[in-house]
């Protein structure tokens, strides 16, 4: 679709999903704020994949770690080495500075200029741990939020009891200092991450590494993206991270080409000898059976939440060209329908009295409201006529709308109307909460 980028941010903006950082100060460098229904509906993809690990896998466990750490992680982990840098090259005309590797020719891509030679430029974000700001009081905020697991690999498996395979599962913020950040809220320098590291015998690594690779792509698929805008690319030798043995992008078709918006990886013993080394303490694993020490292998599946988030609106973004209702004055209009799937709406049911001015109605309205708001996200909306109210509904992704007419007052239900088929049916007050729990189960 034509300017499907500029749609999305416009939409996002329009209906308090996501707003520029800063915005009355002229936004701050790349950094996005997530307003009222875009904070639902991360918290909507948080719970979805938490539950998804911890709840539907019998052996993972969930931490929630510091972002500031100490120091000498990232010195094993060889985040403060080379092993976290970006190349840099800069336009000796205009200054503009870019990722090498993001570059298609050796020029400046904003005015032809010639570029420097690249150089490393570290993307861990520095700051200083008391009041003095001195070389020996360096911190970094954590760039990913693994590390976390790795160094608290014994605390969990004791603490737990556990025995491998078992995984660790953390959500939470990282920093990136990206020369870079790009495409809206696609790359950014503070983002947040969902990452379960499986910790499994060396032996059964490409076994696993499958596994989670597949589940993965289906966990995308079963919260409704499309089977086409979806693909999974194995990373080439020449391009794997200095930790990982074998990768796998999952990517998605953004408006601006395919994109990863997860890696599956295996990252074999590389985190828990290299933190052992480095830390003095012994992070191995006693196989009872055989009687012996050994360092688990780890697969890790990453994925940055706003990424997941803009696959999700980008894939569900619907614009009909003259309207879908034809009996309205939304005829011959451009509606917009977000067809989000019912668990990852931000909104789930929205209240509508028919009109303004009957008191009956109103007072009904709010009772319904009332009734539905502890167990549904739920919108009370009476402002302007049916047929807007629907289509400002539709544009939030909203599965549900309910509106209180005159008959409601004698019969005692409402109508239901459904966003993807516009099909409307009466249902009885005292029926709807059942109603809508298992039209939104589905
Ligand atoms: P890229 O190549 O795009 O820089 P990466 O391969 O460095 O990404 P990983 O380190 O594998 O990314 O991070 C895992 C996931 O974290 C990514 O798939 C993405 O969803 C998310 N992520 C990483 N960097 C960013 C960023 N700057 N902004 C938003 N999300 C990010």
């Amino acid at each position: 679709m034509e300017n499907l980028m500029d749609k999305i941010v416009s939409l996002t903006k329009r209906r308090g999903f996501v707003f520029l950082s800063s915005e009355i100060y002229g936004g701050f460098s790349s950094c996005y704020d997530y307003g009222p229904l875009g904070v639902e509906m991360k918290n909507n993809i948080k719970k979805l994949w938490w539950d998804e690990m911890t709840k539907m896998h019998d052996n993972i466990v969930g931490l929630d770690a510091s972002i500031l750490m100490s120091p000498k992680i990232w010195e094993a982990s060889g985040h403060l080495t080379a092993g976290f840098a970006d190349e840099l090259v800069e336009c000796k005309k205009c200054h503009h500075r870019f990722r090498k590797d993001f570059l298609e020719k050796n020029k400046c891509p904003d005015c032809n200029g010639e570029l420097t030679e690249p150089r490393k430029f570290n993307l861990m974000m520095k700051t200083f741990i008391g009041p003095v700001e001195d070389e020996k009081n360096i911190a970094y905020l954590r760039a990913e939020t693994c590390q976390g697991i790795y160094v608290n690999f014994k605390n969990v498996m004791n603490s737990m009891r556990l025995k491998i395979p078992f995984g660790i599962a953390q959500i939470g913020k990282s920093f990136r200092n990206e020369i870079t950040p790009k495409d809206f809220i696609y790359r950014t320098r503070e983002f947040e991450q969902m990452e379960m590291q499986w910790f499994c015998r060396p032996e059964e690594a490409d076994k696993f590494f499958d596994y989670w690779k597949n589940e993965r792509i289906n966990w995308y698929l079963n919260l409704g993206i499309k089977k086409e805008n979806l693909r999974a690319r194995e990373t080439p030798k020449e391009e794997l991270a200095h930790y990982a043995r074998k990768a796998f992008d999952i990517e998605y078709n953004f408006p601006f080409g395919w994109k990863e918006i997860e890696g599956v990886h295996n990252r074999g013993d590389w985190d828990l000898s290299n933190h052992s080394k480095h830390s003095g303490e012994n992070l191995n694993y006693f196989d009872e059976k055989e009687k012996k020490y050994f360092y688990p292998y780890i697969i890790e599946t990453s994925v940055g939440v706003e990424r997941s988030l803009f696959a999700f609106l980008c894939d569900s973004y619907e614009e009909i060209i003259g309207g879908r209702t034809k009996t309205t004055e939304a005829k011959k209009e451009k509606e917009i329908v977000l067809k989000l799937d019912k668990k990852l709406a931000p909104i789930k049911v929205a209240v509508f009295p028919l009109v303004k001015n009957n008191e009956k109605i109103i007072q009904k309205s709010k009772e319904v409201y009332k009734m539905l708001k502890t167990d549904f996200v739920c919108f009370y909306d009476e402002n302007d006529s049916i047929g807007r109210r629907y289509r400002r509904q539709d544009e939030c992704g909203t599965p549900f709308d309910i509106t209180i007419d005159f008959e409601s007052l004698e019969k005692d239900d409402v109508t239901v109307r459904d966003r993807d088929t516009m099909n409307q049916e009466r249902i009885g007050i005292s029926k709807l909460k059942p109603f809508l729990e298992e039209k939104l189960k589905k």
